[in-house]
């Protein structure tokens, strides 16, 4: 899977694909970013990217001719040219007005051969480079960012480590917060539980790891006597719980077992 990332500030993204797992995408040769100054297409002696709004008020905004030119630089036509076949390339506008971003367009995204993400910066970017280049605007969340650096980035790691390959165990984004997992307390299966909380849109659960005590905290007593089912079921009540005391919203569409929904009305759950 290819990135390309527009940019005024190319060297913004050199720390985030220096490390972890993204690092090792690129060196496995799974995922391949390249990031394009903006200002290396425009043409006058300033290369000057930006101008003052129509219509007056506050800031600048990057023109329409640098960025179309960057973006038809890399191949791609216009979107009234460009084939929308599944696979092919996405053209995303980073901005506070787009969709928000999610794991299920992560998804999306870490399955389609290229992506092109466009990074504003000022007031934002002249809207005819959406309309006739954009296939989707994205918001990382309801907040104003200075750039669509961060949000690129963001949008670059999420899908990135859902590459085939990318991480090591392939179920392992299955079994996350978000994830598609749905492996509820009476799915059990032999063996240790991996990461089996049942995840199936609601949250991850909490995680331990050594020592057992630490400062008066001892890690849960089920998590160290090898019952696999019991482990199963805390878990999966332990992300239910969590899911509801900071996602709520997330259980309206979350795969629920009966026992599910008695456990969380239990808790005042009114779903
Ligand atoms: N005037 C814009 C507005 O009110 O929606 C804000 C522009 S912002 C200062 C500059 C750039 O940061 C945007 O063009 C966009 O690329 C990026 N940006 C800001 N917030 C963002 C968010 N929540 N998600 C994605 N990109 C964002």
């Amino acid at each position: 899977m290819r990135f390309d990332l527009i940019t005024i500030f190319p060297d913004f993204f050199s720390s985030i694909l220096a490390h972890g797992v993204l690092r090792r995408a690129l060196a496995a040769g799974l995922v391949d970013v390249r990031v394009h100054d903006l200002r290396a297409f425009a043409h006058d002696r300033h290369r000057t990217v930006d101008d003052r709004p129509f219509g007056g008020g506050e800031g600048m905004v990057l023109k329409p001719e640098p960025l179309a030119e960057a973006i038809e630089s890399l191949g791609l036509p216009p979107k009234a040219d460009r084939e929308t076949t599944p696979g092919s390339a996405q053209v995303i506008l980073l901005s506070a007005q787009g969709a928000r971003f999610t794991q299920s367009i992560a998804r999306d995204l870490a399955a389609v051969d290229r992506v092109v993400l466009i990074c504003g910066r000022y007031e934002g970017v002249d809207e005819r480079v959406s309309q006739l280049f954009c296939d989707r605007e994205l918001s990382i969340g309801d907040y104003v960012l200075s750039g669509g650096e961060l949000a690129a980035a963001v949008v670059i790691d999420a899908a990135a480590r859902l590459v085939r390959g990318v991480l090591g165990n392939e179920a392992s984004s299955e079994f996350e917060s978000f994830g598609l997992a749905d492996l509820g307390p009476d799915s059990a299966t032999d063996g240790p539980p991996r990461s089996t909380h049942g995840a199936g849109g609601i949250l991850d659960y909490p995680h331990y790891t050594r020592p057992a005590e630490f400062r008066g905290l001892a890690v849960p007593e089920v998590l160290a006597q090898g019952d696999h089912a019991a482990i199963r079921r805390w878990r999966r009540q332990r992300a239910l719980e969590k899911t509801l005391r900071n996602r709520p919203d997330l259980l309206a569409a979350a795969a629920l077992a009966e026992d599910d929904r008695a456990f969380l009305r239990a808790l005042g759950w009114k779903g």
